[in-house]
């Protein structure tokens, strides 16, 4: 009798998956799906979802990379050396894995040889934790679980497979996998895993910035990724990736907030949308606060001027470390610096179209879902607060809707009608004028016509000779 979960996996493999792993029968080789593909699929089961349509299903086969490569039309051979080939059908890609066994890792990063071999469960043994070391036999319609990973997956629990400490030490990526899983699977780390984490923190500081930047994105697909981030501050990981961010924990805040920056700055994370962007600068937009704070002896509470200031300079570094690309570091660290937004309805147009001027348009709607998350996030009743963001949306949009001029480009003048219109050789003046002449229409929008403006930028470049 098949149990529930082999029913799912059952029903939830793909046609072409399994015409991998008939084709490979019929060549005399055994095949499973394994890993990422069968853990969500038993997952899904109990949440009673349906399991997310995914694109990669892995397989682990008993057959040779050449094999492989052999017995299908349409190959890529992706990391032969490592046994992996990738089958291509109807413009999906399969990996197609060749069992390996565990192998040394003398450097704590890469395995320093690949060894294939037959049996499946010493495969499976090689693997970081038990939910991810199970596999589906689709033929023979068997889930091949030699570590308890449904047990786990029961009780809640990532559990390192075999020795954690041992495991941890020999490829330090994994203790921020852990913290990764905590998130995504919203499982909790098994007692001894979790021990396991400090002292292969050696192993951990290996790991290559671009490996925990990935980490740190894919953590941000969590429901809560705060659950990550807080593995990570107490076992320390972010000790050795991101200290700036330590200072947040336990300091206290002005009387706004339920919580104190760290906690105020997870929950923030967390009430933002599943973008990895936007979630790291919410991880980020207070990392100003330790430094800037002050006890103000008039009103008795902590002030923290220029914060977000601060803050910026501290993400863009930090970033860099991290290797986040320079797109992704510019939007973080605008986000940062803009996200204290001081609007009330006393503000006149001309001071909102400043302020859309200064953050400039295209970060708008990140921003104003980001400052929305914030005000969420004081551990407080935020109604009024979350309806003073929407009425400064609705106030910005209508005046951009309105053809508002925020910059040069929005003149009804160019610089080359400017120059003709003054009649002097084209120098930095021009732009000087232009952009003053964008101050005035900012200020009233009236001014922003052709004739208007060619006068006034003549008595602007006069007084400028
Ligand atoms: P995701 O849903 O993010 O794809 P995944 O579990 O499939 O999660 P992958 O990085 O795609 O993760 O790896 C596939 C499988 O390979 C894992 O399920 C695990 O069994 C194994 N694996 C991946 N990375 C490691 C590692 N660093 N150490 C040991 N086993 C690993
Ligand atoms: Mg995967």
């Amino acid at each position: 009798m098949p149990t529930a979960d082999e029913r799912s996996l059952a029903s939830s493999v793909p046609d072409p998956v399994l015409a991998i792993v008939r084709r490979l029968a019929s060549v005399g080789r055994r095949a499973w799906v394994v890993g990422g593909c069968v853990r969500d699929v038993l997952l899904a089961r109990r949440e009673g979802a349906a399991a997310a349509s995914r694109n990669d299903w892995d397989l682990a086969t008993d057959a040779r990379p050449e094999e492989v490569m052999r017995a299908f039309p349409r190959v890529i051979p992706t990391g032969l050396r490592h046994g992996t080939v990738t089958v291509l059908d109807g413009g999906v890609a399969y990996e197609v894995t060749t069992l390996r066994g565990d192998v040394s890792y003398s450097d704590g990063r890469r395995p320093d040889a690949v060894r294939f071999v037959d049996d499946l469960v010493e495969d499976l043994a090689r693997r970081d934790f038990t939910v991810n070391a199970m596999a589906w036999d689709p033929i023979g319609g068997r889930l091949v679980d030699p570590f308890g990973g449904v047990a786990d997956l029961e009780a809640k629990l990532l559990r390192a497979v075999g020795e954690p400490a041992a495991r941890f030490a020999e490829d330090g990526l994994r203790v921020l996998r852990a913290a990764r899983f905590v998130a995504t699977l919203e499982l909790e780390l098994e007692e001894r895993t979790a021990q396991a984490i400090e002292p292969s923190l050696a192993s951990y500081r290996k790991v290559s910035a671009e490996r925990i930047r990935d980490e740190w994105m894919k953590t941000m697909k969590a429901r809560r990724p705060s659950r990550a981030f807080e593995v990570m501050r107490a076992h320390g990981l972010l000790e050795a990736t991101a200290p700036e961010l330590l200072d947040a924990v336990g300091c206290e805040q002005n009387r706004h907030h339920a919580w104190d920056v760290w906690t105020h700055t997870l929950a923030c994370v967390d009430a933002c949308p599943p973008e990895a962007v936007l979630r790291v600068a919410a991880l980020l937009h207070d990392i100003g606060k330790p430094r800037s704070r002050e006890l103000s002896s008039k009103t008795n509470d902590y002030t923290f001027h220029d914060h977000e200031r601060i803050g910026a300079e501290i993400a863009g570094p930090l970033l860099e470390r991290l290797r986040f690309s320079n797109d992704e570091r510019g939007r973080v660290v605008a986000l940062v610096r803009h996200h204290l937004v001081c609007y009330d309805e006393r503000w006149t147009d001309a001071a909102v179209r400043r302020w859309v001027r200064r953050v400039g348009t295209e970060l708008l709607p990140e921003l104003y879902t980001l400052v929305r998350a914030d005000v969420r996030a004081k551990g407080r009743d935020a109604d009024d607060e979350v309806a003073r963001v929407d009425a400064l949306e609705a106030r910005a949009a209508a005046l951009l809707a309105a053809g508002a001029a925020l910059g040069v480009a929005d003149l009804a003048v160019n610089g080359a009608e400017l120059v003709r219109a003054v009649g002097r050789t084209p120098g930095p003046w021009v732009g000087e004028v232009l952009r003053q002449l964008v101050e005035e229409v900012i200020e009233d929008p009236a001014r922003n016509e052709r004739g208007a403006l060619l006068e006034r930028g003549r008595a602007l470049a006069t007084s400028r000779a």
